[in-house]
């Protein structure tokens, strides 16, 4: 059994949008799991192996980034970069969910039977590839006319989990209504393409056309890069339930109608955030950091809930089993401070003025990933680990 202890937590955020602050000075964590929370008195934090002192730093959840372009292994050929995965880890986030191998997939052919192997094959390679400890959530197959029932259930099988629709070879964009149910009826959750085409394959999808195909998230709803149009954006709203994502590669004017949106409509909950990359934007490892800052900082929400979006409501949507902070959760976290020179107190008084916070810490799974963030500017109060010699830490 391995124990770690965190002490001296200034702020805690949850990941919970109904509860998104909680108040506790330690957490233990025993076998990659939270154990507990409180009273540094009580949860015995300070005698755990490896102890790290947040010295007043706030915690997070590690975030989520559920649109994630990977393909196999730490690689995005759309951007010719390695590593990127590990590089996320030190922009916080400690998961993502795959947005569809095939995307990006150099040479991809429309045809079912590749569509199936490429998601069996990514599902079971992430499986067992962690870089730096990232949780990829891989095997999103490419909904292609011909998919069958049998094929939805071989893939359900060998674990896929996820689809994605948009980048099929079907005529007209509401066609895939009949792959978009079979996928829903094995227990996937279909992400759809939103709003104008992004790279070249995929196709202009209308809130119209959503409302046909009905999937489980409306994937960069805010545009992947361009945006739907108000109206069609108040009927997704109004008419569904489909979860909302936003991305940091598309329209920020947009994104912060949607927010607007669903708070008078009581729907922040179907609002999840998520950076969309590696895309034509490039590689982002402070993309779903950066846009916690913008949503909170110009859509008036505050830093706590905006965090929850980024992670909790990520794991509602896709169906993840980490995303929040509660006993018995995967201690999946991040340790981080207002950044040095910031006017803001702290990483939440940060975020709220929209400044990204400095990270010192990140932990999957009760193992301490990352020191001090090679990505984040420098945290104004750095947590210290006792018991572990960290790469680059402190
Ligand atoms: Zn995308």
């Amino acid at each position: 059994m391995t124990t770690l202890g965190l002490l001296n937590i200034g702020a805690l955020a949850t990941g919970l949008l109904d509860r998104p602050r909680a108040e506790a000075e330690a957490m233990l964590v025993r076998d990659g799991r939270i154990a507990a929370l409180g009273a540094t008195s009580q949860v015995g934090a300070a005698e755990a192996e490896i102890v790290v002192d947040c010295r007043g730093s706030t915690v997070m959840p590690g975030l989520i980034d559920s649109h994630c372009h990977v393909v196999l292994g730490d690689y995005t050929p759309r951007q010719k970069t390695v590593d990127f995965l590990d590089s996320y880890v030190h922009g916080g986030i400690t998961s993502v969910v795959s947005a569809g191998e095939g995307v990006h997939a150099p040479g991809r052919p429309h045809d079912p039977v590749a569509a199936k192997a490429l998601a069996i094959a990514a599902a079971k390679c992430f499986a067992g590839f962690h870089p730096n400890g990232m949780k990829v959530n891989a095997g999103s197959v490419i909904l292609e006319p011909g998919l069958t029932d049998d094929d939805f259930a071989e893939m359900a099988r060998h674990g896929v989990r996820h689809a994605k629709y948009g980048f099929g070879g079907y005529r007209q964009p509401g066609d895939g209504q009949p792959e978009v149910r079979a996928a829903q009826k094995h227990g996937l959750c279909v992400m759809s393409h939103s709003g104008g085409t992004s790279i070249p394959g995929s196709s202009p999808i209308s809130a119209e056309v959503l409302l046909h195909l009905r999937p489980d998230v409306c994937g960069h709803v805010n545009g992947g890069t361009t945006s739907l149009d108000e109206d069609g954006l108040r009927r997704i709203i109004d008419e569904s339930e489909m979860a909302l994502q936003v991305v940091q590669a598309g329209n920020l004017k947009s994104a912060l109608f949607i927010l607007r949106l669903a708070r008078e409509s009581g729907a922040l909950h179907r609002v999840c955030v998520a950076s969309d990359t590696p895309t034509g934007t490039g590689v982002m490892p402070m993309g779903v950091l950066k846009s916690v800052c913008e949503l909170a900082s110009l859509g008036d929400l505050s830093a706590a809930e905006t965090i929850a979006l980024a992670t909790g409501n990520n794991r509602r949507a896709f169906r993840l089993a980490t995303g929040t902070i509660a006993p018995g959760e995967p201690a999946d976290l991040v340790v981080c401070d207002a950044p040095v020179g910031s006017a803001a107190p702290d990483a939440l008084g940060a975020i709220a003025r929209g400044d990204i916070p400095g990270i010192s810490g990140v932990i999957i799974d009760g193992e301490v990933r990352v020191g001090r963030s090679r990505n984040t500017p420098l945290a104004k109060r750095l947590a210290s680990v006792k018991g572990l010699a960290l790469p680059g830490g402190h």
